[in-house]
């Protein structure tokens, strides 16, 4: 099947000018024998590529282009299938935006098209082309450094271990994981994660339950989860919790049992916030609302997790108001190399700073997905990158430093 692939890069800076016309006329050789046609653009420091040919063959020659050391921050733009292709006649011509005039450009490459339909600019891939040229998104450009830019270096404080006399007897356990913002270096909240009592993932915790037994089980839990970040020394620090939904709504007084156990830690409302799942929120909308005010009433906080994973996506924001979003895992992982996960994280953004509402990144595994997220705005990170969740204790964190230069 034709399939098309934009992408964009920055150019290395060791690259000199004047080798682009031998990269181009090197890469059409390969490009013939995967029968793959195009266009390239370069604009003095990125490059716009659009690929067209057989699935395999942009693929493969896509993975090559990552691979290539002379350019770096590539992004891919769109993936699509088109039943001509756009550019079938040039192989892969190269235009330096540089040395003519961007409407001149425009037409120039247009003039290059074969599709066998007039090329007009309802095409996306056209449309993208467009962008590139008049450089309308160029502010969207963030130029990243190397990942080795940054060191790791683990907190001085050690991991903090909690009471294990209190895991006599009771059904589960919890780990800690910080969210933090590494600039500043300063924790943010810890969020409190079940475990089996031997340790296993909630998933694990929860499947040995019935159905009737989840949302009580699930509440109660949480009398465990303030007692023992009581005893790890959590002060004043936020605290997070999640709860399901049904919880809230199906256990009577669910609300007051949480307050109780809090002020019952010597710990208060204001220093609590729980996290749902959008999924679930939106299954149970009208009796949920309830539940919110109430917790909302008592000085809790409320956050809504896994943001951007279900069906409800920003309409749920007309309908409830939370504090904080924390932006689902599978969006923020590989963040720095997809185009659409970038536009998805931007309007999330804009969306939530009209709103005053937080926003955290949840699952950040990569420098190089924490480097773009903190260049889009985001300053409070959740992830392996920073702290895995320990169990019965606070985890030290390992906080990024700008490595010294090589000398
Ligand atoms: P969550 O609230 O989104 O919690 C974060 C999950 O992401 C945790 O998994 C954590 O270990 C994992 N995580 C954090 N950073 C990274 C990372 O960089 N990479 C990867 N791959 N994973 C990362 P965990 O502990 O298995 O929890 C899974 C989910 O279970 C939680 O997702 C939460 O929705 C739910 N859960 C946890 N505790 C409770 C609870 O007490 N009640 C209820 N109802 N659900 C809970
Ligand atoms: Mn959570």
């Amino acid at each position: 099947m034709l399939s098309t692939l934009i992408y964009r890069s920055h150019i290395c800076e060791n690259v000199p000018f004047a080798t682009l016309d031998d990269l181009a006329s090197s890469a059409n050789a390969r490009n013939e024998v995967y029968d793959v046609t195009g266009i390239l653009l370069f604009n003095g420091t990125h490059f716009f590529q659009l690929l067209e040919g057989p699935e395999e063959s942009v693929n493969a020659i896509y993975s090559r282009i990552c691979d290539d050391p002379r350019h770096h921050n590539l992004v891919e733009l769109l993936r699509d299938y088109a039943p001509a292709r756009r550019f079938g006649n040039v192989g892969m011509e190269l235009f330096n935006l540089t040395e003519h005039d961007g409407d001149e450009v425009l037409q120039a490459v247009l003039d290059k098209g074969t599709s066998k339909y007039q090329l007009t600019y309802n095409d996306r891939a056209l449309q993208f082309l467009r962008t590139f040229v008049e450089a309308t998104e160029r502010e969207h450009y963030f130029e990243l450094p190397p990942a080795e830019s940054w060191r790791f270096v683990e907190d001085d404080s050690p991991q903090r271990n909690g009471d294990a006399s209190l895991l006599q007897g009771v059904p589960c356990q919890f780990a800690f994981q910080p969210i933090l913002d590494p600039l500043s270096q300063s924790i943010v909240a810890l969020e409190a994660l079940i475990r089996s009592p031997d340790g296993n993932t909630p998933d694990r915790f929860f499947a040995g339950l019935s159905q009737e037994e989840i949302p009580v089980a699930d509440l109660h839990a949480k009398k465990l989860a303030f007692a023992q970040a009581k005893r790890l020394g959590i002060g004043e620090r936020t605290l997070a919790i999640n709860l399901s939904p049904l919880s809230l709504v199906a256990v009577p007084g669910a609300v007051d049992f949480l307050l109780h156990e809090i002020h019952a830690q010597g710990l208060v409302p204001e220093q609590i916030v729980v996290e749902v799942s959008e999924r679930e929120v939106i299954a149970r909308q009208g009796a949920f609302a309830a539940a919110i005010k109430q917790l909302k009433a008592a000085g809790m906080r409320l956050a809504i997790d896994d943001f951007g994973a279900g069906s409800a996506g920003l309409l749920l924001l007309t309908q409830v108001q939370p504090d904080r979003i924390k932006i689902n895992r599978h969006i923020i992982s590989d963040v720095h190399k997809s185009g659409p996960k970038q536009a998805i994280v931007r309007a999330i953004l804009q969306c939530c700073a009209s709103l005053e509402i937080q926003v955290i990144a949840n699952g950040v595994e990569k420098v190089e997905e924490w480097m773009w997220l903190e260049s889009a705005g985001i300053a409070q990170f959740q992830g392996f990158l920073f702290a895995r969740p320990a169990i019965n204790a606070i985890p030290a964190v390992n906080w990024p430093e700008l490595a010294d230069t090589p000398v």
